[in-house]
């Protein structure tokens, strides 16, 4: 079961979540993977008989950065650099999804709060697909 916070338990767990963010050390979307490349020349090892060898792996960077697909390789000396950012990134967006999380529970005590009936006879408010149908009975500006 989920525990219910106060409002002011959530801005509590922002304000770590920001002070976790400021901490952030530089950092880089996407994931890394290898990959072996076959050249195609003759007399190369990656196209001997019977049994060739490929030409790597090389470690590829890839990342969607505003819709865009890109693909970088990485050199083998700063391989451990690059998967650090790329960590940092990922701690980036847990945060940053939490941060959201809260936000949204927060509202929902706060603005988007449900409306409390006065008495057990008044109906429901209407879920807002339905509010949108009720409009016409609303009255007639002139
Ligand atoms: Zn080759």
């Amino acid at each position: 079961m989920e525990t219910v916070l106060t409002i002011q338990q959530i801005d509590g767990k922002i304000a770590d979540l920001k002070r976790q963010l400021l901490a952030l050390e530089p950092m880089h979307p996407g994931s890394l993977s290898s990959q072996y490349h076959v050249c195609g020349k003759t007399g190369c090892k990656c196209t001997a008989a019977p049994k060739p060898q490929p030409h790597g792996p090389y470690c590829k960077l890839n990342f969607v950065h505003h819709g865009k697909f890109t693909c970088r390789f990485v050199r083998a000396d700063v391989v451990g650099e690059v998967t650090a950012l790329v960590a940092t990134f990922k701690t980036f967006r847990q945060l940053t999804d939490e941060w959201v999380s809260l936000s949204i529970a927060r509202a929902l005590l706060g603005p988007l709060a449900r409306l409390e009936r006065k008495t057990k006879n008044v109906p429901p408010p209407k879920s807002p697909r339905r509010k949108k149908q009720s409009q016409g009975n609303q009255p007639a500006q002139v």
